[in-house]
């Protein structure tokens, strides 16, 4: 039988190439833009100076119910700390309804909520190094939380930077001995030309190489894979960024220009794993980490809505995760 990613893959491809067809099928919000963290590379503080009035919980409603309609199926909850207030959960529940699939981006220092979702949990490194870039008893906080978490399907997504990046081994092991399911990377996305946290081409590559040995180690449980890591070599990929494909909404409802990171988005320097992942899914029909390939999977062969969602249960996700689909 064909596998599903290569079928995807063709389909979206002759979809893409002949019928011009790039629509979004993904979408991030960010339920608020609290944080109770002062990352040293946090790429949202800068919206944390605002006096404008966060969207309500029925504005957000609205806002995914209206995304869900243009056919998006994954919502990814970022930007602040979603789970801060019972007001930025509350908005989380009445989000997730609307989609098929979503991840919740936390910094794991708050109770975990028994949500249908995977977590994604920032990760910087072994305790001392993550709590050198998060401030003081962060990773404490955060094993507590992972270990009584209700729901066990959570994976870690750690931000490479001066700082951590010669910690990689250690990282993983880390992930691993959390519990953790696997664990992503990506490199920091510089604010400016001079920003010290940024790795230099060369010393990414250098990083690049270590990964994907490390891959042949383990392969179930780092999702990065080998195309996606070769893309990130150089910034030649960042001229036809597929942004298009996920937009995401600031925490007062504005459409982020040109990507998540805003309009300080620094291109040419982009460390983001997201987007070469899609295109490897996009263009070479292969698998990833992204769920929304089996949920588009299900979408090409017009499986009906209702029947799609029921079927794709919690448990199903979590076992496709496991077989890196
Ligand atoms: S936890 Fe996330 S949102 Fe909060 S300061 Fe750190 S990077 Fe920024
Ligand atoms: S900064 Fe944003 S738009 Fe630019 S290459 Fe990176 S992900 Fe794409």
């Amino acid at each position: 039988m064909l596998p599903y990613y290569l079928a995807y893959g063709t389909y979206k491809y002759v979809k893409l190439r002949f019928f011009n067809d790039s629509k979004p099928f993904g979408c991030s919000l960010a339920p608020t833009v609290k944080c109770n963290l002062k990352c040293k590379h946090c790429y949202e503080s800068r919206n944390r100076m605002s006096n404008k009035k966060e969207l309500s919980i029925e504005a957000i409603d609205n806002l995914a119910e209206r995304l869900s309609k243009q056919g998006m199926k994954h919502c990814t909850l970022t930007d602040g700390e979603p789970l801060i207030t019972n007001e930025s959960i509350e908005k989380c529940e009445v989000v997730i309804k609307h989609f098929w699939m979503n991840y919740i981006v936390t910094n794991g220092t708050m109770e975990i909520p028994d949500f249908p979702v995977i977590y994604i949990l920032s990760l910087d490194g072994p305790p001392k190094i993550h709590d050198k870039l998060r401030g003081s008893g962060v990773f404490g906080k955060l094993k507590k939380n992972v270990r009584k978490s209700p729901n066990d399907n959570i994976y870690a997504l750690c931000t490479l930077n001066t700082t951590n990046h010669k910690h990689i081994p250690n990282i993983i092991v880390t992930a691993m001995d959390l519990g953790l399911k696997g664990i992503m990377f990506n490199w920091y996305n510089p604010s400016s030309a001079n920003d010290p946290l940024w790795i230099d081409y060369p010393t990414r590559n250098k990083d690049i190489d270590r990964l994907i040995n490390l891959l042949d180690h383990y392969p179930k449980f780092i999702y990065n894979t080998i195309y996606e890591l070769n893309l990130l070599r150089t910034p030649k990929w960042t001229g036809s960024c597929p942004n298009h494909w996920i937009p995401s909404y600031d925490a007062f409802g504005n459409l982020k220009i040109p990507c998540i990171f805003g309009e300080h988005a620094y291109c040419s320097r982009c460390g983001c794993h997201v987007f070469p992942a899609l295109s490897e899914s996009i263009t070479k029909g292969r698998e990833t980490v992204q769920m929304k390939l089996a949920l588009d999977f299900a979408d090409t062969f017009w499986i009906k809505d209702n029947i799609v969602k029921n079927v794709i249960t919690n448990d199903l996700v979590k076992t496709l995760m496991n077989y890196g689909l």
